[in-house]
């Protein structure tokens, strides 16, 4: 079934890029609309629904918008802790432009979720069932999607950096923990890369209480990491954050390799905007998925052809 929040919860904190402080509501919502921000500070009740046709800038971070101005930016980790919790019916008001970074994780918003808890609405959860192998980008630096019966991903990024260098993050969401696993991998830059973000107004609330920086010689932050394989794992929680904006789980199995937002996004809309390449699947009260016959059909001869 469908789940939503029991009961609003409430954080503050400061926007990675604005640095603008910001207060956050996140609240219960219907069967049916997803997750949508509505901007409190600005005269308008208009909501911005997480969804890839909202997406209007994909740099460093995911940005959604309306189109006449009205926009929220970094909405990543928070959409990954919604999709982690399996949570799909949220409001979450902000008085700014950026969901506050917090730790630059998302295992404040895990936390919120799990103090506000969690309630089944009598609607039936759908998913996207992925049913043909798609891919973008180059030999550098691609993400691929392929037809599975749940979630999995596969994530790799190689950084010319002795502190990160090649690493890889395995999930799935039968039998991985979100919450262990992922929630609380931080965002991570380069302090080589920090004065030009600053000059494009980029990462101005950034600091080592918000994501792990390197620097030439090794991590500038004084605690050191939380996994081995922390970049990667914040890499993948992105990827799920991003995944989310499809609109529901997909079943799929997901391969990234130095990817990013915008790699992220593109992925997203090469699959979403091929009717061919996906369908709407059900699921009924004992949690069975309800699928036509020429679908399963489909996804046999995919699962035969590889
Ligand atoms: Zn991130």
């Amino acid at each position: 079934m469908q789940r939503t929040l029991k009961a609003p919860i409430h954080c503050t904190g400061a926007g990675l890029h604005s640095n603008a402080k910001v207060s956050m509501t996140l609240g219960p919502a219907a069967p049916g609309t997803g997750v949508v921000f509505r901007r409190t500070d600005l005269a308008t009740d208009a909501g911005i629904e997480a969804h890839h046709d909202n997406i209007v800038d994909s740099r460093l971070c995911t940005t959604i918008g309306n189109g006449n101005g009205l926009s929220v930016g970094t909405i990543e980790h928070l959409m990954a802790a919604f999709a982690g919790c399996g949570v799909d019916n949220a409001i979450v008001e902000l008085t700014g432009a950026e969901v506050p970074i917090m730790d630059g994780s998302a295992r404040a918003f895990v936390f919120l979720i799990e103090c506000a808890g969690i309630v089944e609405q009598n609607a039936p959860r759908r998913a996207i069932q992925v049913l043909k192998d798609i891919s973008v980008g180059n030999e550098n630096r691609w993400a691929s999607i392929s037809p599975a019966q749940n979630f999995s991903l596969h994530c790799e990024i190689v950084f010319d950096h002795h502190a990160i260098g090649a690493q890889s993050f395995d999930y799935d969401s039968r039998l991985s923990s979100f919450e262990d696993e992922l929630s609380s991998a931080r965002t991570f830059c380069l302090a080589a890369d920090v004065e030009e973000m600053r000059a494009a107004g980029l990462a101005l609330g950034g600091s080592l209480d918000n994501a792990v920086v390197i620097g030439e010689h090794g991590l500038l932050n004084d605690e050191g990491l939380r996994f081995e394989t922390e970049f990667a794992r914040h890499k993948a929680l992105d990827l799920i954050g991003d995944l989310s904006l499809a609109g529901a789980p997909l079943l799929a199995h997901v391969e990234s390799h130095c990817a990013g937002h915008a790699m992220n996004h593109q992925l997203l809309d090469a699959l979403l905007d091929d009717g061919t390449a996906w369908c709407w699947t059900d699921t009924d009260a004992d949690g069975a998925e309800r699928m036509d016959a020429a679908v399963q059909v489909r996804l046999a001869v995919a699962a035969a052809s590889t």
